[in-house]
């Protein structure tokens, strides 16, 4: 048995904080790991930032609903779940991802979640795991299924190396060079392709 896991922000949906920044006006949520590397102090200033414009949960959850999934991204999700056990493994949260879900029907999703106050503010982030993603394609290998992934950039890789197969789907150079056992895939058709291929050669 086969599962195929998909990263999310970069190959179905758009980066949420640099959308949540364009679509607010808010230059300063714009500031990613490239920029700060500490995890914890970029989530804490991007969390600074929300209250200090006054922003709550549902008005993000607005701007993130306009955003969409990406052009084809549906498509490409509904038939790639007829072909296999889809999950989508993200580093982005629960309250955040939920509308765009909505907009993918449903697929399954294992990632974070914020802390929410009786206000509406977000005043908290709880990571479930240290590098979830990795540690849920190791899981799958325990329960003895074979695994597909793919994934955009430097936080997929652990997830690619672990995995049967890995794909990258429009990877920045850097991720191209430092990881070249990987294939790259440039549109869903590629990204499909690599996917049947992959099963094949690991069944
Ligand atoms: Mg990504």
């Amino acid at each position: 048995m086969q599962i195929a896991c998909l990263d999310l922000e970069g190959v179905l949906v758009p980066e949420i904080w640099i959308n949540v920044a364009e679509r607010t006006g808010i230059d300063a949520l714009r500031a990613t790991t490239r920029d700060i590397s500490d995890y914890d102090v970029l989530m804490r200033q991007r969390l600074k930032i929300l209250n200090e414009h006054n922003l709550k949960l549902v008005d993000i959850q607005d701007v993130i609903a306009g955003m969409g999934p990406m052009k084809g991204a549906r498509e490409f999700l509904d038939e790639l779940r007829h072909n296999f056990q889809v999950i989508i493994l993200s580093d982005t949260f629960y309250d955040f991802a939920a509308p765009l879900m909505k907009q993918l029907g449903h697929p399954t999703l294992l990632c974070h979640r914020l802390h929410i106050d009786d206000d509406g503010r977000v005043v908290d982030y709880h990571l479930r795991m240290p590098d979830q993603k990795r540690e849920a394609v190791m899981s799958l290998h325990h329960l003895h299924f074979k695994v597909i992934a793919a994934g955009d950039s430097y936080n997929d890789t652990s997830m690619l190396s672990e995995a049967d197969c890995g794909i990258l789907f429009r990877p920045p150079q850097n991720v191209i060079d430092e990881f070249p056992q990987f294939p790259v895939t440039t549109n869903y058709e590629e990204l499909m392709a690599a996917f049947k291929q992959a099963s094949i050669k690991i069944s």
